[in-house]
């Protein structure tokens, strides 16, 4: 439980008539890692986590795609029901419980607003909101999700300084204690992860914890 486990997995896209993406890929992350996933465009990083999604559609394991560098969706509703539609059951969930997420994911201050082009109340505009507005928005709906598995696709974003921090610690709260794989763009990310796997022409070229990778590249 918690745990995600690749046993020599080969796949290909049906569109296409080459070689498959990956022969034989194993990849194991242990519950409670938090996995940082780099490698060059085209090595198969995208691939990989669709197919981590699709291993675990059909399980009960609870598992959560956050992109965080796009824009996350915002329905025509207000922030505090945009997070509310990430619990499980939107009706049940209570007040205490959205403010709670709101608030670790820095979002509480402005979760009364209504985002900029959602109008209910004739002649209110809405609240312009930042990037980074947006992505603590789609971590608090992450948190009343309660996944247990975590994929976070983390493409390079310009974030001002100050969003940056709130992000990064909004998603920290998220992180802690949950199984987490990371595409990773910032080499912040992978210093944080506690295990890097380097992947390299649609193989995994190296997997381990971050600091013996780290001892491999100086010897
Ligand atoms: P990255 O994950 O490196 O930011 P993408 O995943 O968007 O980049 O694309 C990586 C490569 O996969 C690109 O060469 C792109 O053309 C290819 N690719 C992505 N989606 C598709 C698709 N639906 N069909 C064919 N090729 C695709
Ligand atoms: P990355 O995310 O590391 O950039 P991808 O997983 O997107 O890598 O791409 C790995 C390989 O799979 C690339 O050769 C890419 O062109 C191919 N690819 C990605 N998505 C598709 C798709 N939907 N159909 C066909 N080929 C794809």
């Amino acid at each position: 439980k918690g745990r995600l486990e690749f046993s020599e997995v080969s796949f290909a896209y049906p569109t296409r008539t080459e070689a498959p993406i990956f022969q034989d890929l194993s990849l194991l992350v242990p519950a409670g890692t938090v996995m940082a996933v780099v490698g060059p465009s085209g090595s198969g990083k995208s691939t990989l986590v669709s197919l981590l999604l699709r291993l675990y559609d059909c399980n009960s394991v609870k598992i959560v795609f956050l992109l965080v560098s796009q824009e996350p969706v915002l329905f025509s509703y207000s922030i505090r029901d945009n997070i509310a539609y990430g619990a499980v059951d939107p009706e049940a969930v209570t007040t205490e419980e959205i403010y709670g997420a709101a608030r670790a994911a820095n979002a509480f201050n402005f979760i009364q607003d209504f985002p900029n082009g959602f109008n209910t109340v004739v002649g209110e505009k809405g609240v312009l909101l930042s990037g980074g507005q947006k992505q603590r928005i789609a971590i608090a709906r992450a948190l009343l999700k309660n996944p247990k598995i975590l994929l976070l696709d983390e493409a390079t974003s310009a974030l001002d300084a100050e969003n940056e921090f709130l992000v990064q610690e909004a998603l920290e709260r998220l992180m802690t204690g949950r199984t987490v794989v990371i595409i990773a763009h910032r080499l912040s990310t992978i210093q944080n992860a506690n295990a890097v796997a380097v992947l390299d022409q649609r193989r995994i070229a190296e997997c381990g914890q971050h600091t013996e990778l780290l001892g491999n590249r100086q010897g």
